[in-house]
């Protein structure tokens, strides 16, 4: 077994001399992010903040999106804030000195409302009992109003930004105090934020300019330098038709080819096991899921078209992928003919990217030729 460990490491260290693409790694808690990193991921390419915000803290997202004062919004955030910014310092010190793409909170609104039916049906006992409960009337109408047919498609990404004020700029000012924090100890933190679900240029410089203001307070009142590149995902088709002008606001790109594909074809990502998807395949209209496997002259196609008009606008433009794709072997192929800087993906599959991404390099094949 040792000498298998050792053959797999030597085959993988000759990959890494060859390949052009950087691996990082899709991870979200300290323990994953070692685990990749001893994979041999070189930073973090994806850091999902939305599983931050489950559990006991799930009560507090709820509070801050139904909020009816300021004062009950700004105890939200300064409730999360400490735990956020704990949240980054344990991420930043597991990847220390290597890239974090730490991406702004992407949930679907409808997992941090109370269930609309349950509380339907506890004001209608309540009101049946001959007692109206009050609280729970108000809360009903305010879950109304938000509630989604389909939430995949709402109030996401940095929809969700620009409507909850403060929330991205407490996410913002926690990643730039546990990067003081991580620097004063001696550590050498490399944060880079990235927006979600972004389509239109507009939606980034809102947020882009937010953030540069709450990373200079931050890093004056620490004194502390540190450069935070901010960049966005390209997951949204009308995002990758318009990467030209997305690009001067963008110091980097990041494809999210689950979303992208999702809207690309318009099939619902949740719904993948739908019939029709079977009668798809047995029709031959694509050979795997293109979930799993990239759509090349369509998926693809906008990956190309956003990665040209991208660095045409901004030549020192970072462009990586961070979907599922990204640990796939015949997308990192791909991904390695387009010319992105780095693939990113999940902590097991950080292996097998390296190993695709240098056999993509060498042109060589798994039959020796
Ligand atoms: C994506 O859409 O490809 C992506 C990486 O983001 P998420 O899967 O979290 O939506
Ligand atoms: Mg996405």
């Amino acid at each position: 077994a040792d000498d298998l460990v050792r053959s797999v490491h030597r085959v993988l260290t000759h990959a890494d001399g060859a390949r052009r693409l950087d691996v990082r790694t899709n991870a979200d808690t300290p323990e994953d992010s070692a685990r990749a990193r001893r994979f041999g991921a070189r930073g973090i390419g994806l850091c999902r903040t939305e599983h931050m915000f489950l559990g006991d803290r799930r009560q507090l997202v709820e509070k801050l999106i139904l909020a009816e004062t300021d004062e009950d919004k700004q105890a939200a955030l300064d409730a999360l804030a400490p735990l956020q910014e704990q949240d980054f310092l344990e991420i930043f010190e597991a990847m220390d000195g290597l890239p974090v793409t730490v991406r702004l909170l992407d949930p679907p609104l409808h997992e941090f409302l109370p269930d609309l039916t349950d509380l339907s049906v506890r004001v209608a006992v309540a009101e049946a009992q001959g007692h109206p409960d009050e609280a729970n009337l108000r809360l009903l109408a305010a879950v109304r109003r938000l509630h989604e047919q389909n939430p995949m498609l709402g109030l996401r990404g940095v929809r969700l930004g620009l409507v909850v004020k403060g929330l991205f700029a407490m996410q913002v000012r926690a990643i730039a105090q546990a990067a003081c924090a991580r620097k004063r100890a001696g550590g050498d933190p490399r944060p880079e934020i990235m927006i979600p679900l972004v389509g239109a240029v507009q939606e980034l410089e809102a947020i882009r300019e937010e953030s540069e203001q709450v990373l200079a307070a931050v890093f004056a009142e620490c004194g502390v330098e540190l450069d935070v590149l901010i960049g966005t995902m390209i997951e949204v088709p009308r995002a990758a038709l318009t990467a030209a002008e997305i690009a001067h606001s963008a110091e980097f790109f990041s494809f999210g080819t689950n979303d992208l594909t999702q809207m690309t074809w318009g099939f619902s990502r949740d719904d993948v096991e739908a019939a029709f998807f079977h009668a798809y395949l047995d029709k031959g209209i694509f050979g795997v899921s293109p979930f799993e496997s990239l759509d090349r002259p369509g998926v693809g196609r906008l990956v190309e078209v956003a990665t040209e008009e991208g660095r045409s606008a901004r030549p020192d433009l970072k462009l990586g992928v961070c979907g599922e794709h990204g640990g796939d072997p015949d997308s990192v192929h791909f991904f390695h003919e387009v010319g992105l800087d780095y693939v990113s993906c999940s902590p097991f599959r950080v292996p097998v990217a390296r190993l695709e991404a240098g056999r993509a390099a060498l042109g060589t094949d798994l039959s020796g030729s």
